[in-house]
């Protein structure tokens, strides 16, 4: 811009998988730019060739970020266009690039977004679930208590809620999510969007334990993990744990007492475990 002697920042999206879902502009403003930053100069320069894009590529990770933005920031202020791009998908969701923009935006660079893929409203819209209000939360916590805490915090949430998570997690979060969650939510595991073995797992919290730990590809790959938000409905569910304390107070009391008690052990509402006494016990007379 002629009143504007700086360069300008691009956020450039790039494939989840596919290297073909890159978009034109994409292409156009990578070759256009002077320099690229990106997580992993091995891990983008397959891209790159593939479109003929043969520009530097500089580093911007985890590790150099607060560095390297401040490098990049010369940059740009000596007018010097620039792109960020990061291993895969939409850069800062859940990749590096905030302390750049948040300087970029501080000293009155053009930040200039040029969208494409992004793993979780690639997931959000296929679900099946309601898109109109969610909630995205990143990577859960890895230790399984604080995983717990957060769940409990999110179960009477309005929004549908997206999380992030690696093949070698999945199976303990989604272990977590079944001892909070109520049994009858619907839950989706978008798997290895875009790429060959393309898997949408749609199912109940009570199913997604079994469902996952015998299918051998479901430990496998890049998920996304979306619950179902809290209806009226849904808030009057009980989870497995509570009716597994249910179940077993019924076999030693009366559904009266054995309602009673569940409700001080879970915390679940009283007149809920009633009703799912009376049906328990119905079934085994
Ligand atoms: N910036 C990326 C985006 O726009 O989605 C996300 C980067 S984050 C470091 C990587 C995580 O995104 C993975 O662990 C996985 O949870 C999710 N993800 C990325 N690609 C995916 C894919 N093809 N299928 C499913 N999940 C994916």
């Amino acid at each position: 811009m002629a009143d504007n002697p700086k360069g300008i920042l691009y956020l450039v999206a790039t494939p989840i998988g596919n290297l073909a879902d890159v978009t034109f502009r994409a292409v156009e403003v990578l070759q256009g730019v002077s320099l690229i930053a990106c997580e992993d100069t091995r891990h983008s320069r397959p891209l790159l060739e593939r479109y003929n894009i043969d520009k530097p590529l500089t580093a911007l990770h985890e590790h150099n970020e607060e560095a390297a933005s401040a490098k990049l920031l010369e940059k740009l202020e000596q007018g010097e266009s620039l792109a960020l791009i990061s291993d895969a998908g939409t850069p800062l969701i859940n990749d590096p690039g905030f302390p750049l923009v948040r300087l970029a935006v501080e000293r009155g660079v053009r930040v200039v977004p040029v969208p494409g893929a992004c793993a979780l409203v690639a997931a959000l819209s296929v679900s099946g679930l309601p898109t109109s209000q969610f909630a995205f939360l990143g990577f859960p916590p890895r230790s399984s208590s604080a995983r717990r805490s957060l769940l409990e915090s999110l179960v009477d949430e309005s929004n549908t809620l997206i999380f992030y998570e690696s093949s070698h997690r999945v199976l303990e979060f989604v272990k977590d999510i079944a001892f909070v969650f109520p049994v009858q939510r619907r839950i989706v595991i978008a798997r290895e969007l875009t790429k060959l073995h393309e898997t949408i797992l749609r199912c109940t919290v009570a199913e997604v334990v079994s469902r996952i730990e015998n299918d051998p590809f479901m430990e496998k790959g890049e998920f996304v993990v979306l619950i179902e938000a809290a209806t009226r409905k849904t808030k009057d569910e009980l989870t497995e744990e509570q009716l597994r304390v249910l179940k077993l107070l019924l076999g030693e009391c009366s559904v009266k007492t054995a309602s009673s008690l569940a409700a001080k052990v879970t915390g679940a509402r009283k007149e809920l475990l009633y009703q799912a006494a009376l049906r328990l016990a119905d079934k085994t007379s």
